[in-house]
């Protein structure tokens, strides 16, 4: 990574680490769920409302390690108002980013502050606290009500 995306990566973490966005229980919410993530000890709790396909309101909360709670914030910023597909779109384009398959420097690019997160991948226990929160939005997304882990 080199040092201009290393610094804007603890920036990020940093920001959202003191002032999560959207980090509430939303009491409303019509999707919901549960997150795991046992080698680190970060969990999740999502909640969405989605209408007409759109998600409308996102919320979270949970504890764990800076990583996961920066990931949970940035990405409940980022898919309010998104569409049910393009957010899964999205997922797949943060997972190949993390895992390393996301080399092609433009679509880094259009991912925007999404991006920093390139930096984990050299680092495998943390892509699952990157991740978690974007499979937890996964599994809320089709159905919901269920923990999900990720040692599954
Ligand atoms: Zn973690």
């Amino acid at each position: 990574m080199d040092a201009e995306l290393r610094e804007l990566y603890q920036q990020v973490i940093l920001d959202h680490n003191k002032s999560p966005r959207n980090f509430r229980k939303l009491e409303n919410a019509n999707h919901t769920a549960e997150g795991y993530n046992p080698l680190c000890g970060d969990k999740i709790n999502l909640y969405l409302i989605i209408e007409d396909d759109v998600v409308k309101d996102v919320g979270f909360q949970g504890s764990g390690c800076a990583i996961s709670k920066a990931s949970a914030s940035l990405m409940s910023s980022i898919v309010k108002g998104m569409k049910k597909q393009e957010a899964e779109k999205l997922f797949e384009k943060f997972h190949d980013l993390v895992t390393g398959k996301l080399t092609n420097e433009e679509e880094i690019e259009e991912l925007g502050k999404l991006a920093v997160f390139a930096g984990v991948r050299d680092f495998p226990a943390r892509v699952k606290c990157a991740s978690l929160a974007w499979h937890t939005l996964i599994s809320a997304l089709q159905d919901g009500k269920k923990v999900v882990s990720t040692e599954e």
